[in-house]
This record gives structure tokens, C-alpha cells and sequence, in this order.
């Protein structure tokens, strides 16, 4: 199989697994146990803690474990709004992930006000959006790259152009490990990063918390993670999630520019070879990330077939956008960059990772070349 979705999720490192069993097997302690099993447990989650909170030029207390980006995002949004009232207004970009757009809509029904931020045809946030933030004091939640596109947003201009009583989150599920992130540098209250998207396991994510800001918990339980997640912590994933950042923080550049030769390789053999591909992936390398491309093809309205057809091939894309009730909904990325409900609904998002390789690509190209001559 030639496995070109690492956008959705990617292979757990070898190293990482065997770093995670002994927290299963031997070491399995609870964290919040005072004996020594549990203390041991807790010494390996503060260390990853301080790892993890360094990578992004965090403290560790700023940290915060969760289950994933998707409760990062719940979490920050719904807090914010309702348990922490920092604030009644949101303001999102157009091509957030669900996972940011669907908790604004459920926030906007309960009373909130909700403006969405529009993109231009790259997908960059349209000039002049702060003119119209609907508060003083608005939660600003735009993603720092997109899943779909893997476009780049200048989360570090924002601060400047925002009310003082105003806070800015970024979702960074698809950027952390691909990207440097510097949350001071970047300026910004909240972020939302996940393992499973950089080789680590899945199930476990964290939460950036600016020291300072007020944020109480709509998960009501055990004192964990100062009162901000209550829920037993895992200290295999989170073990894992350390390992998982170590190597990508480590190995960042050797990754980025492998990645960026496949990105180049594919887009140079889809113009190529595919002249109905029209590539929805920006072509200026500073604002878009190296390990995707988004394309999409004239004259074919049927994106499912495209992607079935290259499953019984043996190679695993995606089009980046969930199905719903098996009748595949147009891309509302894809939408809001301007395209129209055949163009979006015709798109297929190839990702890749550091084990992909350029034999893979230019199989893959080869084959969807047939593909979409077949459906033509
Ligand atoms: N945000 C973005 C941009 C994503 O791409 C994803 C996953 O695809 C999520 C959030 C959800 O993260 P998780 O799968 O860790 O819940």
C-alpha cells in the first residue's frame, strides 16, 4: 500500500510504541497515586510536560493534556465563552476544521455572536479582517496552517491588529512538527496541538493556556492537570506524544525538506502529466505547508469514485473533508477559496510524511492520471 494520507493520520513510530509499553504493562501506576508507582508515573508525565511545553517555547504549567486536538479546541472555545466568560463574540476563518467550526455554531445557538472571517482564492485570510471583529473583547480562532490545503496563516501579525481585550487561539494540529511554532513570538492565548499527526498515538493532545488567563474547565471531575482537564492521564501516550514531538523537533528541517521534494516532485508530474488537475495548494512555499497538495479536476463530479478507484489501487488518499451520510458534502474550504460545487466536490488531498518517497509519488500520479482519464 502506498500510504499518502498522513494529513488524517500517521504510522506510530516503532520507537515510540516500545517507549509506550512499559506504562502499560509494568509501570502502571495512576499519576495521582501518592505510592511509588503512581509518583514514577507522575515524574514521566512533568518531564514530558516540560518537553513538550519547550518545543513551543511554553512554561510547563501552560500545558495542558488532552485527549486530542478536537477537546483542545472544544475545551478552549467553550471555556472562553461560557465556563471563563473571557468573552461574547468569536471570530473564525471560513476553512477551520470542524473541530473549531462546529463548537462556534453550537456557541452562536446559545447566544454567542459568531463572525466568520472570509479567505482569498489562496486560502490567506482576507486583508482588513480585523476591521470587522464584532467585540472589543472577541475569542479570534483561526488555524496556524489548514488540513485541507495545508495554506499557512500569519498568526504572528494578529496581536498587532487586535483590540488589547481581545485573545487569539490557533488550531496548530496540522502545522506542529511541520512548522516552528514560538507561542510568544506568535503572540497568542491558546493553541491546539495532537500526536497522531506526527507519528505519535492517537487519543492524546495538549492545550497552550497563556499563564495568566483565567480559564476554568467545563469537564467537572478529579484536580488533574490544575483543575483544566479532570480524567486520569495516560502516561503511555503521553510518553509517546513526548517521543513523537522529540523527533520532530529534532529532525524538523531533514523533514521539511524532504517533504517540500515530494510536494515539488507531485505538483511538477500533475502539470505534467494531468492537465485537468487544477492544484488548490499554493505554489509559494512560505504559505503552505511542505507535506500537502490539494487538487482538483475539471469535469469530473464524482471526488468518491476518484478516491475508491485509487483504494483498489493500493494507495490511500483522501479529499480531507469528512462524508456525511455517504452523499459527499462540497468542501466548504474548498468553497470558501472560491471554487464551485463540482470543482469541490471533485478534490483529492495527497499528505505526505517522512517515510514517503518519490517512487511513491510518481506512482501515485501515474495512477490517478488513469483514473481520471477513465472518469473523463
Ligand atoms: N484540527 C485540525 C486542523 C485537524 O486537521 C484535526 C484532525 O484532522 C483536528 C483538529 C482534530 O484533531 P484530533 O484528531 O487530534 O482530535
Amino acid at each position: 500500500m502506498i500510504y499518502l494520507d498522513n494529513s488524517a493520520t500517521t504510522h506510530i513510530d516503532e520507537e515510540i510504541l516500545d517507549a509506550m509499553l512499559p506504562w502499560m504493562k509494568d509501570f502502571f501506576g495512576n499519576p495521582s497515586s501518592a505510592y511509588a508507582l503512581g509518583r514514577k508515573a507522575r515524574v514521566a508525565i512533568e518531564e514530558a510536560r516540560e518537553e513538550i511545553a519547550a518545543s513551543i517555547n511554553a512554561h510547563p504549567a501552560e500545558l495542558i493534556f488532552t485527549s486530542g486536538g478536537t477537546e483542545a479546541n472544544n475545551a478552549i472555545l467553550k471555556s472562553a465563552c461560557i465556563e471563563s466568560a473571557l468573552t461574547d463574540a468569536l471570530a473564525v476563518s471560513a476553512i477551520e476544521h470542524h473541530a473549531v467550526f462546529h463548537p462556534s455554531e453550537w456557541l452562536a445557538d446559545q447566544g454567542f455572536t459568531l463572525k466568520i472571517l472570509g479567505v482569498d482564492s489562496r486560502g490567506v485570510l482576507e486583508q482588513n479582517w480585523y476591521d470587522s471583529l464584532p467585540s472589543e473583547k472577541t475569542l479570534i480562532s483561526i488555524m496556524q496552517a489548514n488540513n485541507e490545503t495545508g495554506v499557512i496563516q500569519r498568526i504572528d501579525t494578529m496581536r498587532a491588529l487586535i483590540p488589547e481585550q481581545s485573545f487569539i487561539h490557533t488550531d496548530a494540529v496540522q502545522s506542529f512538527g511541520k512548522i516552528p511554532i514560538d507561542v510568544q513570538h506568535l503572540g497568542i492565548d491558546f493553541l491546539s496541538i495532537s500526536a497522531h499527526k506526527i507519528h505519535g498515538p492517537k487519543g492524546i493532545g495538549a492545550m497552550y493556556i497563556r499563564k495568566g488567563i483565567d480559564f476554568k474547565s467545563h469537564q467537572h471531575g478529579g484536580g488533574q492537570e490544575r483543575n483544566r482537564r479532570a480524567g486520569t492521564e495516560s502516561p503511555a501516550l503521553i510518553v509517546g506524544f513526548q517521543i513523537a514531538v522529540r523527533n520532530a523537533i529534532r529532525q524538523l528541517e531533514t523533514r521539511q525538506q524532504h517533504m517540500r521534494s515530494l510536494q515539488e516532485c507531485m505538483r511538477a508530474l500533475m502539470k505534467e502529466h494531468i492537465p485537468q488537475a487544477r492544484i488548490n495548494t499554493p505554489e509559494d512555499s512560505a504559505i503552505c505547508l511542505p507535506s500537502i497538495i490539494n487538487v482538483s479536476f475539471q469535469h469530473i463530479n464524482d471526488g468518491e469514485a476518484i478516491l475508491q478507484l485509487m483504494d483498489m489501487a493500493g494507495i490511500a488518499v483522501s479529499n480531507g473533508s469528512a462524508c456525511v451520510s455517504g452523499s459527499q458534502q462540497p468542501s466548504h474550504v474548498l468553497k470558501a477559496l472560491g471554487l464551485s460545487d463540482q470543482e469541490a466536490k471533485a478534490a483529492v488531498r495527497f499528505s505526505f510524511s517522512k517515510d514517503n518517497t518519490v517512487e511513491q509519488i510518481t506512482e501515485a500520479v501515474l495512477e490517478l492520471q488513469q483514473i481520471i482519464a477513465s472518469l473523463s
